[in-house]
């Protein structure tokens, strides 16, 4: 597989350190509020990285932070602590909210068919790992203690700036209006190792260390976390854009004088999910999460889709219309793979296997998670039975992960329901006319579904039931007009 490099701006073929594991790591929320599908597009294609990676066979390690303590409002240190301004918000505890948002996290990754990494760590697990790494620092002159902190300084390394080639004085990440720069740095962009209680008082959880009690600071946790489960190398670290500078600059920066030699070989960053207005944040503009997708009516499957058929390496906008397209694209597809015949003889290995080749020429080609869904579409137009044709499907979305198997059955059976409904009221002389023309299968099956259950309820005298489905209807535009032994509609104009 080639897969593109932040760090050395190229696509490079992919190639393990160690030929019995690749080792994954991935930057994981901050728990002060629910993930945004910004965030979740991160994931996403973090996940398919994760299982392409096992579809080629390779067994993955993948490890994840949880962000409870130490990331404050600008990345570059400056602020006020997030954790704390979540449980101000909610009149909650740190360590509640930490619970509460970790939960609602991992509820959208399933709802998206992201899968939980191997080992998740929160940050507050690790902290004697923390102070081993910064005493270390200390001990060999990378790291000073100024102010009642500790922090890195940058100035002792070559080459700092390992994703762009910066200038130092365009870089104005910490300095954002009203924030003041901190006057202990000795580099505008060295960055705090470790807190202590001198600085910010209200910190909410603290630990003893050798300077003092006080907290890590936000960079520190995945090097901390990542050599605690993963070792001294790492084959690919993950994350969106944004983490790239300064969280990921600052990672390399403290593991590597740390441990005296490379830490990372692959940095793999999925470019955002913009609105109309701007990127998506949580501090700012507009803020969609998976439920609110839900409320409206969306699966949050259509969303995966809608992110998988675009590159991770270009930004993505968002819009209402673009999710339409992709929630209508996402259930025609279901649809067609209902209607395959899973028994029409057996799989004709040759073309499932030429269908293998197209799918991986696609995601070896940096994860080209659209030309994949190509291939799926191609799947279903092959010139073969529909056995085979499950059987590319089945296996292409062990990767794409959109539950298309399962979809389509459930797809199957309420067909199945519906036309044995149909069958009960034409035998038991019920008749449904429909009045309106150019109205789909699918919507027309709907709609006789509701108007049998409508029956099946006056039959059983609950005509509250019956109203309600009544009312159920016209909200969606259909009048239903009784008539001797059975019902007409039509849809309003
Ligand atoms: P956070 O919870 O803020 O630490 O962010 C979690 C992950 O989401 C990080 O990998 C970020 O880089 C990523 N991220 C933040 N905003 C966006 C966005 N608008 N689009 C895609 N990824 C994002
Ligand atoms: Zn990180």
């Amino acid at each position: 597989m080639y897969l593109y490099n932040s760090a050395s701006r190229k696509k490079e073929l992919f190639v393990p350190n160690h030929p019995d594991i690749v080792k994954m790591y991935t930057c994981g929320p901050t728990v002060y509020h629910y993930a945004h599908i910004g965030n979740l597009r991160s994931y996403i294609m973090e996940d398919v990285l994760e299982k392409y990676l096992r579809w080629l066979g390779y067994p993955v390690k993948r490890v994840m932070n949880i962000t409870d303590v130490g990331h404050l409002t600008s990345d570059a240190d400056e602020g006020e602590d997030k954790m704390l301004k979540g449980a101000r918000r909610e009149h909650k505890t740190v360590m509640e909210i930490a619970e509460f948002y970790t939960d609602a996290f991992f509820e959208d990754c399933r709802k998206l068919n992201i899968k939980r990494p191997d080992v998740v760590e929160p940050a507050t697990n690790c902290i004697d790992d923390y102070i081993r790494i910064i005493t270390k620092l200390m001990d060999t002159g990378y790291a000073y203690f100024a102010g009642g902190n500790v922090y890195f300084d940058t100035s002792k390394l070559d080459r700092y700036y390992v994703f762009n080639d910066f200038n130092a004085d365009d870089l104005d990440v910490g300095v954002r209006e009203g924030v003041e720069e901190d006057p202990n740095k000795r580099n505008k962009n060295d960055f705090v190792l470790w807190f202590t209680k001198s600085k910010f008082e209200d910190q909410a959880l603290k630990w003893d260390s050798p300077w003092g009690v006080g907290y890590p600071g936000w960079h520190i946790e995945c090097s901390g976390i990542s050599m605690k489960h993963l070792g001294e190398d790492l084959d690919i670290h993950c994350g969106g854009i944004d983490n790239a500078f300064p969280h990921h600059t600052n990672e390399i920066a403290q593991s590597e004088s740390y441990l005296g030699h490379k830490w990372c070989n692959w940095w793999m960053h999925v470019l955002h999910l913009n609105t109309s207005s701007g990127k998506m944040s949580k501090s700012s503009g507009e803020f969609l999460t998976v439920s609110l997708l839900e409320q409206k009516g969306y699966d949050p499957l259509a969303y995966r889709f809608f992110c998988l058929q675009s590159h991770y390496r270009k930004s993505l906008v968002f819009t209402w219309e673009n999710l339409d397209n992709a929630q209508q694209a996402y259930q025609k597809l279901i649809a067609r793979i209902a209607g395959l015949n899973p028994s029409d003889g057996p799989v004709d290995e040759a073309v499932l296997s030429e269908g293998k080749e197209k799918f991986q020429a696609a995601m070896d080609n940096d994860l080209n998670s659209s030309l994949a869904v190509t291939a799926l579409y191609d799947a279903l137009k092959a010139k073969t039975n529909d056995a085979t044709r499950l059987a590319m499907i089945t296996d292409f979305d062990r990767v794409l992960s959109l539950s298309l198997i399962e979809k389509a059955e459930e797809k199957r059976q309420e067909l199945k329901r519906q036309e044995s409904a149909k069958a009960a009221a034409a035998g038991s002389g019920f008749s449904i006319l429909c009045e309106s023309e150019a109205v789909d299968q699918e919507r027309i099956a709907a709609i006789e579904e509701k108007i049998l259950a409508r029956r099946d309820a006056k039959k059983a005298k609950d005509f509250a039931e019956a109203d309600r489905i009544r009312e159920e209807l016209k909200a969606e535009g259909i009048e239903l007009t009784d008539i001797p032994g059975g019902v007409r509609w039509k849809v309003l104009a």
